[in-house]
This record gives structure tokens, C-alpha cells and sequence, in this order.
């Protein structure tokens, strides 16, 4: 939000622009700096807007916007800037969190003498309920159905009996079996796979629903979108994405950080954001700026024309290896050239997607002329657009790809000829490793035989033709290496483009036309990223070929993307596990390690939908589809992938007649009210939430139980015990893990406390509303190594003893012996994911320090947020060369006037000491840290 006029020493730069007979304020960047100014990266020019908009010489300092100007100088020399974003999203797994923190705030503030009221988000924040529905349910067809084709339950197919006979199944060329033949099954009247998967979607996670619709109901600024209508950042793209504010007249660019990696999206609309994490976004939506390193910028160069059977997926998979070879970790990437115009917004928005597989901060395309028509496409408000396009042309945020004169200065510049671009696939495990079509059966028969690793499964040779049959349905099967099990069209990387949906859609329909069919057993499903993806399917015509090969819609949400693709059959596990199968998973999906899409799909191919249902047809990974046939068509002649591929001319005219704004509009006028179950659940009214304490999802956290209204007083850290002495890349998924809850762990045995059998323990991840999960959870990574133990284990010792015990069960006897904690640390530590429980689990342990050679950034400045203090050692010292064994008491003086990286010095019992830097990297962060973390902070400034 912007500062109040006065104390914004920019302010001379606001300037009135007329719009359609309205006036509008806004800051005229080019009154800085124009020379410098054009030079900037579009990116950078948003960041710019943002510091000169909210500089208050507090948080944001005209030294800022000066450095964000002279960007070209500045790019290479970490440069720290802080970043106000307009807007924060959030999905369920990362909101229930935030929303736990702000029902904790307001309780604080009512026990503190203030008004809850006052505890809203300050920005907008919207919230998508997607990652909860699982693929319990795939294929809606039953195939003992009534069927037009005159067949009955449990009769013969009735293709033997129709007089004419129906010459598609006739002509399949399938065995005649004692069941309907696909082309003749149709749904059944009871439940379809979508009603069964979200009715067990809410049977879980009932008590996690309730919680967000009283968020929904009790925060102001924050609109929750209910399950079942889509998957966040196609939301986002289609619906919540501005382009332009407008608040109270004045106009500034949208922007926003989410909960969620693949926040990155939105660039693909002109929009700079990116993922972070929790503590970052509520304190985003509590009006505080992020802290970020001035980022070089990559040029990302398109030319050339893609070819008629390539799609955006291959390009983004291209563009994903390219980008891996070049390294841009840390940096924007901008594209820029005349081939982007040949890029539909959905197009752009599937290659910003997938940002962090390449690595970088944002892939961003400035706003054009087919960005505007996206927004028209997409039924948004002509009058609003009218005032986005004359607001970004007065600041020179609007591009034209063609006229080079607008090419900004880059850090570095590569390109891409688009007609380059080949269909292909990426995996079998990493999202990065593009495999030409033309190559997979090559690349999987090496994979197989090489050594375990990124590349390679190691197979012994003996065992790679492996076979193994089983009976599925009453028909026997087999399975080999590379069989595949699992087929989704899935994750809002592709689903959110009609150009793929649609040539999925066209490529089922020529399939079935030509008499192909699916093997039952594979577990296929179609998971639309919204409504209006089922609507131009359906609109089109193509959406009943999808379901003939078992491509039913089974919900809306990131189903199979993040790893919830429900079980296999039975028949179909046990012939994977008996035979220790590689199989394989295809999925239009982003990100593809061992173990994320299934335990039992140890390969998982990264394709195109199209190349999802073709790999569907052929039911193996090793199909080399250049020179073997999918089946025959009526005619007995061979059917060749080339022969049901369809064009890119044929693809656009479909999405041209279907794909129109009505639809938009339609789907998304029902958004906040179109799901039944959602309605009837009856949240509660309250200003504050009536926490359960039988619940064991959402649990108030003790965060501000001790807090008082005035400040505490510094004080040092007097005879630390050292917790953990750990080495170097300690990840967030080392501090804090997402995944199982293992049965022996301290989380384990508080559950089985509650009555709760190790079935419904769940995952970390859908456990962040309760502290009491993951104060025990805190480095329970089985993977953790701990100096003291000396191997991967989730333990430590408790020093007076030397007993070794769970990490969590010895914080707990320092806590009551009155102790204080500090941890020691290699380099790099809490890189990894940003993940806020990497901050607030060891707050929740009582660590009050940590010392480290050096931090990730986005988890130093979580650690400040919680008011644990980052230390760090000065340049050459290492918990080694001061022969620290973490078996001394350690206690660090914090003087009351600490500045900014100030040397502090730490003492031990042996009467040795040592100086380490504090890493408090600003004043405001020093701030946050005298309130006791971000969130005290925030409270205080409410009383
Ligand atoms: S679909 Fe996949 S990439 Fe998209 S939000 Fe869900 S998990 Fe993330």
C-alpha cells in the first residue's frame, strides 16, 4: 500500500492520467532517471515502481529506489532491496498455517487490551483450496453397464448382436469378451470418479475446511476460493490476476509472493511474482516489505516458428534443460524477441510455470498486445483493461516484441529458435532431463541398465526383460520395464492451456475413431486446473473421446502433480513389487523425483497431454511410436502415432471457436459459491476462532502466550546448550520434513496419545495448523546427520548425560532444566524449499541462536522472523578450526544498541571465546528481533 502523502519523498513524481474520462493517479517513473530507466528489464522496472511507491525512509529508503535505478551497475554486487508485492496466494497446505498465525494474533491482541478487528491482512490475499483431492477414483465408466449399443451387465458385447453391427468396435480388432466393448460403455447412474474423489476430499480434511471458511468469513482482505474449483495459479491466471491496481484512484502494476513454488506462473502474464515462504507472505499481507538481492536478469531470446506437432510443453521442457545448462539460479529471467508473439498467453504462462525447474527467481514476459487479449479471452472488465493498457503505456511497461529499440540492457543473453523445438518428454526422474520422443526407448534401456542415479536404475542384466502377468478384470495382462501404470493429465502447467487440453482432446478423438483403446489397468485421469477447461471440452465435443480411453474428469485440483495419485489396483502393485518392475508414470505434470508421483512408478515422464494419452495407448515408455503401430484401424491398417496426431492450425481453429469469454465468465461467477459441500459446512461466525482442543489439524500455537505489551529487554544467551551440531546444506526438509509421519517418531507416539492409529497420521505436510505435530517433527528427517551421532539419524544427545534421545524429547529436558539452546552449523544452512516450520519448529524447540558458516537467505530472514538470532562465523572460522566439539555451554553477548552485522562475542565454559557477525541484515530486521519476530512486531503495532 502506498505511504501517506507527505512522507513519501517521491511523491512529487504523482502525476494525473486521464482514462476514458476518468482521472487516476500514479508515479511517473520516467521523472526519475529516463536514460537509466530504459535500460532496465521490464522486471526490474515493477521493483523499481514498488520501492518509489512505498518508500517511507523506514522500510523502504530512497537509497533503495537509487539502487533499483542504477540496476546495471549494481546487478553483479548483492545488493540487498527490499520488495512491497501488491498481493499474496496461498494454497491449502500453506495457508491453513497463515490462517492459524492470524487466529493466534487476534487472540493476543484481545488478551493484550486491543481490538481484533485490527488483525487483517493489510494487502490482498487470496487463498485456492487445491492440494487436498487425491485420484481415490480414476475411470467414471463402469464396464458392465447398460450400454447403447444394446449390450447389458454381464452380457456380451453387443457388437455380435447389432444389426448393422457397429462397425468402430467391430473393426477394433478387440477379442470378444464377456463384457461391453469400450466404445459401447457409458457412465453408470451412481457416483462419477469426480463425486467420489471430492466426497472422500472432504470426509479428510472436514476439520481443515471448517478452519479456512472462518477465515473466509472472519478476515477481511482475504477471499478464499473453496475445493473443487481449480488449481491456484490457473485461478490466478484466469480469475485473481489484475495486471493494474486501481485502490482509491491510484494505479500501480500487480505483483504478489505465494505460498507455492510454481507462484512463477503469473509472469507469463506480466505480472513479477515468485514463491517464498510462510512467514515471508504474512508478513507480506501484514504490510512488511521482503528482503531480496538485487537480481541480475537473463535475456531469454525467442525466435524462429515452431513446428506444427510441437506444443508449449516441448518448448518448456527445452527451454527447462537450456536454462539448467546456463545456471540462473537466483536471477530473473525475462523473455524478449520476435518469436514470443507467436506465444499465446497460456504458452508464456507453461514456460513461467516451470521456473523452478530451471532454477530461476521469475521467467517473465512483459505485457503486450496478446496479453490484453488474454484478458478480453478471458472475460475480464473492458473498462478496467482500457485503464491497464494506458497505465503500463505511460510507464513504459508495455511491450512490443517486434521493435528491438525496446530491448532493455541484460545481464546475459541466450536464445532459442523455436523451430528447433522437437516433441519430447522429460525424465525418468528429473524435470530437467529432456528426452527427445524419437529417443525414449533408447534413453529408457540405457536408463535401466545404468547405474542407480538421476539416469539409471541399475537392473542387472538378467533381469531386464523381466515379465510379469497378472489378471485384471478377468483378462490376464503382463507388465515389464517401462509398462505404463499411471497416465494423468494433470498440474496447472499444462492444464491451463486450452491449445493442449484441446489437442489431447482432438488426439482421443481421432484415437477412438480409429478403433485404439487403453489398457484397463492404467490408472488414467484428467484433472482440469478449472471449470473452464471442462467447458471448452465439452463445448468442443472432444471431452467423451477422453472419457471412451478413461480420461474422465476426477477432480479439480493438483491431484497427480503433487503426488496424490491415489492407489494402483491391487493386480497391479503386487505385479510391479513381485516382478521389482521399473515402471513408469506419464504425466503432464512439473516435477517428476523418485517417490512424488507414486511409490510404485519409479519412472515418471514429464509430456504434453496429447503425449499422455498417446503413451496411454501404448502402454509402454520403451513404444518407439516412429515405427510401431498403436493398433489397427477398421480397415485392418496399421495406426501410427502420426496418423491421430493433430496440427497446430487444427488445434487453433478448435480453440479459436471454443475457448470465448461467456465461458470465463460463467465458471467464475460461481467460484465462491458452486461447490454444495462447501456451503453446508457451518463455520463459525466469530471474531475469534473457537479452537477445538480435541482437534489434531488446528491447534492455537503458543507463539504469543508469554507476550507482553511493552518491549522485552535485550538480554544475551547465558549458557546455551548446543541442541545440534550439524554439518554443511542442512535443508528445510532436514529441519522441517513434509512428508510421512514415521511410526516411531515423537509426532507418532503424540497421535497414538490422541487415539489415533498410524492410518490416519497423515503427512507433516497437512499437519502445519498443529504445533504440537511439528514441535515434534523438527528435525525428525530420518536423513538428518547430527556430528554427535555421527550417521543419518533423527537424533542428538542430551550433553549432561550423553543419553541419546529423539531431537524433540532432549529440547524438552534442556526446556525443563531451565536451559537455553543454540545450534551449530555448517554452510548453507536451511537451503532447500523456503519453508516457514523450518523457522517456527525450532523456536518451538526454545532454540534462541544458531551459528553457522553461512545462511540460504529466505530461511535467515524466517529465522529473524521468529526471533531466533542468526549467527555467523567471521570468514575462515568453522566450528572445526575453533575446535568447537558442541559439548561446551555457550554464551553470547547481545549488546541493547546491536547495529546492523555488528560483531558479537561468544563465550564458553572453558574460558575460551570467539566473535561471530550478527546477521541482522537491516534496522527493520533489528526491529523485528528487539519485538521478539515479525509477528510480536505486528501485534504491538495493532495495540
Ligand atoms: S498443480 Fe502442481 S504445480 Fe500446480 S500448484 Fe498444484 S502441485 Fe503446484
Amino acid at each position: 500500500m502506498a505511504a501517506e502523502t507527505g512522507t513519501n519523498p517521491f511523491n512529487h513524481l504523482l502525476k494525473t492520467i486521464n482514462i476514458g474520462d476518468k482521472d487516476f493517479k500514479y508515479y511517473d517513473l520516467l521523472q526519475l532517471d529516463a536514460t537509466k530507466y530504459d535500460k532496465l528489464p521490464f522486471s526490474i522496472r515493477v521493483l523499481l515502481e514498488s520501492a518509489v511507491r512505498n518508500c517511507d525512509n523506514f522500510h523502504i529508503l530512497e537509497k533503495d529506489v537509487t539502487n533499483i535505478l542504477k540496476w546495471e551497475d549494481h546487478q553483479t554486487q548483492s545488493v540487498e532491496i527490499p520488495f512491497k508485492p501488491a498481493r499474496v496466494i496461498l494454497q491449502d497446505f500453506t495457508g491453513v498455517p497463515a490462517v492459524v498465525d492470524f487466529a493466534a494474533m487476534r487472540d493476543a491482541v484481545v488478551r493484550l487490551g486491543g481490538d481484533a478487528d485490527k488483525i487483517n491482512p493489510v494487502c490482498p490475499a487470496d487463498l485456492v483450496i487445491d492440494h487436498s483431492v487425491q485420484v481415490d477414483v480414476a475411470r467414471s465408466v463402469l464396464r458392465y453397464a447398460p450400454n447403447p449399443g444394446g449390450g447389458s451387465v454381464g452380457r456380451t458385447c453387443s457388437r455380435q448382436q447389432r444389426n448393422p453391427p457397429c462397425s468402430i468396435c467391430v473393426n477394433s480388432g478387440l477379442p470378444i469378451l464377456d463384457q461391453v466393448c469400450p466404445f459401447h460403455q457409458q457412465k453408470t447412474e451412481g457416483a462419477t470418479a469426480l463425486q467420489k474423489n471430492e466426497e472422500l476430499e472432504f470426509e479428510r480434511n472436514k476439520e481443515r475446511f471448517l478452519f479456512l471458511k472462518w477465515g473466509a468469513k472472519a478476515l477481511q482482505n482475504m477471499l478464499i476460493v473453496p475445493p473443487g474449483s481449480g488449481i491456484v495459479h490457473q485461478v490466478n491466471l484466469e480469475y485473481l490476476g489484475r495486471v493494474v491496481f486501481n485502490v482509491g484512484g491510484l494505479l500501480y502494476p500487480d505483483s504478489l509472493v505465494g505460498t507455492d513454488s510454481h507462484t512463477t506462473m503469473i509472469n507469463g502474464l506480466g505480472i513479477v511474482g515468485w514463491g517464498v515462504g510462510g512467514i515471508e507472505a504474512e508478513a507480506v499481507m501484514l504490510g512488511q516489505s521482503i528482503s531480496m538481492v538485487l537480481p541480475q536478469v537473463v535475456g531469454y531470446k525467442i525466435i524462429g516458428q515452431l513446428g506444427q506437432l510441437t506444443t508449449s510443453t516441448d518448448v518448456v521442457l527445452t527451454i527447462t534443460k537450456h536454462l539448467r545448462q546456463v545456471g540462473v539460479v537466483g536471477k530473473f529471467v525475462e523473455f524478449f524477441g520476435p518469436g514470443i508473439s507467436q506465444l499465446s498467453i497460456a504458452d508464456r504462462a507453461t514456460i513461467a510455470n516451470m521456473c523452478p525447474e530451471y532454477g530461476a527467481t521469475v521467467g517473465y514476459f512483459p505485457v503486450d498486445e496478446h496479453s490484453m487479449k488474454y484478458l478480453s479471452q478471458t472475460g475480464r472488465d473492458e473498462e478496467k483493461m482500457q485503464v491497464v493498457e494506458a497505465y503500463l503505456k505511460a510507464n513504459k511497461l508495455f511491450r512490443n516484441y517486434s521493435d528491438p529499440s525496446e530491448d532493455p540492457v541484460f545481464s546475459q543473453i541466450v536464445e532459442l529458435d523455436l523451430s528447433t523445438v522437437v516433441p519430447c518428454c522429460s525424465g525418468p526422474k528429473r524435470p530437467h532431463d529432456r528426452v527427445t520422443v524419437v529417443d525414449m526407448p533408447s534413453d529408457f534401456k540405457a536408463c535401466l541398465k545404468n547405474k542407480v542415479g538421476f539416469k539409471g536404475f541399475g537392473i542387472p542384466e538378467d533381469k531386464l526383460s523381466t515379465t510379469v502377468p497378472f489378471v485384471f478384470d478377468n483378462q490376464e495382462y503382463s507388465l515389464t520395464h517401462g509398462s505404463v501404470v499411471i497416465a494423468a493429465i494433470t498440474s496447472c502447467t499444462n492444464t491451463s492451456n486450452p491449445s493442449v487440453m484441446l489437442g489431447a482432446g482432438l488426439l482421443a478423438k481421432k484415437a477412438v475413431e480409429a478403433g485404439l483403446t487403453v489398457k484397463p489397468y492404467i490408472k488414467t485421469s484428467l484433472s482440469p486446473g478449472s471449470g473452464v477447461v471442462t467447458y471448452y471440452l465439452k463445448e468442443s465435443g472432444v471431452i467423451q473421446y477422453m472419457e471412451t480411453l478413461g480420461f474422465d474428469v476426477v477432480g479439480y485440483g493438483c491431484m497427480t502433480c503433487i503426488g496424490n495419485s491415489g492407489p494402483l489396483p491391487d493386480p497391479v502393485a503386487d505385479a510391479i513389487e513381485k516382478g521389482d518392475l521399473v515402471t513408469a508414470g506419464v504425466l503432464s505434470g512439473n516435477r517428476n523425483f523418485e517417490g512424488r508421483i507414486h511409490p510404485l512408478t519409479r519412472a515418471n515422464y514429464l509430456a504434453s497431454p496429447p503425449l499422455v494419452i498417446a503413451y496411454a495407448l501404448a502402454g509402454s515408455v520403451l513404444t518407439d511410436f516412429e515405427k510401431e503401430p498403436l493398433g489397427t484401424n477398421a480397415d485392418g491398417k496399421n495406426v501410427y502415432l502420426r496418423d491421430i496426431w493433430p496440427s497446430r492450425d487444427e488445434i487453433m481453429e478448435v480453440e479459436h471457436r471454443h475457448v470465448i469469454p461467456a465461458m470465463f465468465k460463467e465458471v467464475y461467477s460461481r467460484i465462491q459459491y458452486g461447490n454444495e459441500r462447501w456451503n453446508e459446512l457451518a463455520a463459525p461466525d466469530s471474531m475469534l476462532y473457537p479452537w477445538d482442543p480435541k482437534s489434531t489439524y488446528i491447534k492455537s500455537p503458543p507463539f504469543f502466550e508469554t507476550m507482553t505489551k511493552e518491549l522485552p529487554k535485550v538480554s544475551g544467551i547465558t549458557d546455551a546448550f548446543v541442541l545440534l551440531n550439524l554439518g554443511d546444506s542442512v535443508t528445510t526438509d532436514h529441519i522441517s520434513p513434509a512428508g510421512s509421519i514415521s511410526r516411531n517418531s515423537p509426532a507418532a507416539r503424540h497421535l497414538a496419545s490422541k487415539g489415533l492409529t498410524p492410518r490416519e497420521f497423515n503427512s507433516y505436510g497437512s499437519r502445519r495448523g498443529n504445533d504440537a505435530i511439528m514441535a515434534r517433527g523438527t528435525f525428525a528427517n530420518i536423513r538428518l546427520v547430527n556430528k554427535f551421532i555421527g550417521k543419518a539419524a533423527p537424533k542428538t544427545i542430551y550433553i549432561p548425560t550423553g543419553e541419546v534421545m529423539d531431537v524433540f524429547d532432549a529440547s524438552q529436558r534442556y526446556i525443563s532444566d531451565g536451559r537455553r539452546m543454540i545450534i551449530l552449523a555448517g554452510k548453507e544452512y536451511g537451503s532447500g524449499s523456503s519453508r516457514d516450520w523450518a523457522a517456527k519448529g525450532p523456536w518451538m524447540l526454545g532454540i534462541k541462536a544458531v551459528i553457522a558458516e553461512s545462511y540460504e537467505r529466505i530461511h535467515r530472514s524466517n529465522l529473524v522472523g521468529m526471533g531466533i538470532v542468526p549467527l555467523q562465523y567471521h570468514p575462515g572460522d568453522t566450528a572445526e578450526s575453533l575446535n568447537l566439539t558442541g559439548k561446551e555451554s555457550y554464551t553470547i553477548e547481545i549488546p541493547e544498541d546491536l547495529k546492523p552485522g555488528q560483531a558479537v562475542t561468544v563465550k564458553l565454559n572453558d574460558g575460551r571465546s570467539f566473535q561471530v557477525v550478527a546477521r541482522f541484515d537491516t534496522d527493520v530486521e533489528l526491529t523485528y528481533f528487539h519485538h521478539g519476530g515479525i509477528l510480536n512486531y505486528m501485534i504491538r503495532t495493532m495495540l
